[in-house]
């Protein structure tokens, strides 16, 4: 039955994990910092369907900053504006969460905060290296109440 279903969902908040509902990075729309934002590149940006865009420099690893897309309302395709000028005007703070937060506890932030998309990453200490942080992808409210939902 549906009712139980969204009740078991529910009870799954507890053991599940941002990872486990995140959509990882390789399937993520995202956008170069260093964008110019012409005619083609507004296009795809609409055309994406997305409401909100990480915004990455260099590797799309380094996510930086997130466009929304309601920020491009005064952005004039012929002007050429870069990408920066607008993620500096509007200065929209970037979500981190661990890959590991509990979708309980994700969905007490998202009830708490102002935005409803976080960017998931992970300590990566494999290598010689030393360890860092390596963004595996987002995770938006709407992937935790499909959990909630679901129904198999
Ligand atoms: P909204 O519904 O608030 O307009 P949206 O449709 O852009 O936003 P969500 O509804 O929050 O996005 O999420 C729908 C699905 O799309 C989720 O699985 C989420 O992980 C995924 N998603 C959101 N933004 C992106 C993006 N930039 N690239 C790839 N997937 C995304
Ligand atoms: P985002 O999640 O991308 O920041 P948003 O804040 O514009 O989008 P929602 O997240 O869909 O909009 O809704 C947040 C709250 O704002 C909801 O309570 C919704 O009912 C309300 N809301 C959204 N659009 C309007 C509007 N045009 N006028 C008044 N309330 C609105």
């Amino acid at each position: 039955k549906e009712e139980l279903n969204i009740i078991q969902g529910a009870l799954e908040l507890r053991t599940k994990t941002v990872e486990d509902v995140m959509t990882p990075l390789s399937n993520c729309f995202t956008i170069q910092v260093d964008a110019v934002l012409d005619f083609n590149t507004m296009t795809e940006i609409m055309e994406s369907g997305y409401t909100r865009i990480p915004v990455y420099d260099a590797e799309r690893s380094n996510i930086v900053d997130v466009l929304y897309v309601k920020d491009l309302a005064f952005v004039d395709p012929d002007d050429c504006t870069t990408l920066k000028t607008v993620t500096k005007f509007y200065n929209h703070p970037v979500h981190f969460v661990f890959h590991d937060t509990k979708l309980d506890a994700m969905l007490e932030e998202f009830k708490k905060g102002k935005s409803h998309l976080a960017i998931v990453q992970k300590v990566n200490n494999e290598g010689e290296g030393d360890p860092f942080y390596e963004v595996m992808g987002l995770v938006t409210l709407e992937d935790v109440i499909e959990e909630i939902i679901k129904s198999e």
